[in-house]
């Protein structure tokens, strides 16, 4: 079953209540947006609940207040731009709930911003009384804030069940699409592509991509663990030396599946322009940095006989220039292998963004912490509250 969505409700004359992500980075304190890319991410749903007759009602967090009002994390320079990408009106309100708040409630077509909700301790509570609060001032819910959907809070858990109905946004929807897709049932073959710091962040996944993908290819200082552990030198790379155990085990259950560097860029230290050797093995004293041309041009034909790539983690330290090569690389054969392919992390963003092959990525996921709890196999709070489509 899935889930219902905004284009099931029937939107005209209704006050609708969307859980947005706009946790915006400010500078100037608090004053100005350095990047408008998650507003901009729900404007489709916001105009589309517009163009159905629909009052708005959006809400969101912004960065982390602790549970008080705090000028420097207000959404007022959000309602701003808001009002400039979809030429017209947003009004502010003073806060998320209460007696002012219910005062200003939208008619159909007038667009009302909440306040920071993270300006009450109750939303990360997810308290009883405010999330009842949140939803007395709606008829209709939808969620969009798929980067928030792992957290069961007031505003994406608790106020669900006191609304008629509880939808997807657009944006969650197309995020829950692919990434349903790469869990349940993938075209194949369908393989993973892991990488960045650490294996602990990423075991969850790893096991779980395990049971599902054909190949799960791995790259990034994680690597050096597993290296490490089947007793491969690895000089002074990044390790986790009380994850090998670990590493060990999982290499033992995914029989050929899992697939490792070998290759590596090296170099002394870990400098932008830093003179560097590729080896196979890695000598004592040097960092590896970066996957090898071997080992991408074997990931690459193994991402090219593909049909589904999901990829989350940078293949070396891809901030600094030698050392992106891999990762350069490895997002340009992603989006030339015509696989559908599934992006998620900040930093492989990055990494599709800096290779120029972003418009060539089917999904690029808009919440990294979020995704990786799917990708693990969690079901997420902010999507379990939602209304199954019957
Ligand atoms: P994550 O947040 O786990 O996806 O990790 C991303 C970080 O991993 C980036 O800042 C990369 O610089 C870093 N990283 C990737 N490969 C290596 C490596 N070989 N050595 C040290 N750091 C690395």
């Amino acid at each position: 079953m899935s889930k219902l969505s905004i284009k099931d409700l029937d939107l005209q004359g209704k006050r609708v209540f969307v859980r947005v992500d706009f946790n915006v980075p400010l500078s100037n304190g608090g004053r100005e947006i350095t990047s408008d890319k998650r507003i901009k991410a729900s404007i489709p749903t916001i105009q589309y609940a517009l163009d159905h007759g629909a009052g708005l009602i959006l809400a969101s967090h912004l960065g982390r207040p602790k549970g008080k009002p705090n000028a420097e994390m207000s959404l007022k320079p959000i309602a701003k731009r808001l009002e400039e990408l979809l030429g017209r009106p947003v009004r502010m309100a003073p806060d998320c709930v209460g007696s002012e708040v219910e005062a200003m409630k939208p008619a159909p077509s007038e667009v009302l911003l909440l306040e920071n909700l993270r300006f009450h301790a109750e939303e990360e509570q997810n308290d009883e009384a405010f999330s009842r609060q949140l939803a007395a001032l709606c008829d209709l819910y939808v969620n969009d804030a798929f980067g928030s959907a792992h957290r069961a809070h007031a505003s994406t858990v608790g106020m669900v069940k006191f609304v008629s109905q509880g939808a997807a946004g657009l944006l969650m929807e197309q995020e829950l699409k692919y990434l349903t897709l790469a869990t349940k049932n993938p075209p194949r073959p369908c393989i993973a592509i892991l990488g960045g710091a650490k294996v602990s962040d990423k075991i969850e996944v790893i096991a779980n991509l395990m049971k599902i993908v054909d190949r799960l290819l791995i790259g990034g200082a994680m690597a050096y663990t597993f290296l490490k552990a089947q007793g491969v030198s690895i000089g002074k790379s990044l390790v986790e030396d009380d994850k090998l155990d670990l590493a060990g085990e999982l290499m033992a259950e995914s029989g050929d599946k899992l697939v490792l560097p070998v290759d590596h860029v090296v170099a002394a230290e870990i400098v932008a322009g830093a003179e560097f050797k590729i080896v196979d093995i890695i000598p004592d004293g040097m960092i590896g940095l970066d996957i090898g041309p071997r080992t991408v041009a074997d990931y690459a034909s193994i991402v090219s006989a593909s049909k589904m790539v999901v990829w989350n983690g940078p293949m070396g330290v891809f901030e600094k220039p030698p050392f992106d090569r891999g990762t350069v690389a490895i997002a340009k054969a992603v989006a030339d292998s015509g696989a559908i392919s599934v992006v998620g992390g900040g930093d492989s963003e990055k990494a599709v963004k800096s290779a120029g092959v972003a418009d060539r990525i089917s999904h690029i996921s808009t919440g990294g912490g979020a995704s990786l709890e799917f990708l693990s196999g969690m079901e997420l709070p902010g999507v379990a509250a939602l209304n199954e489509r019957r």
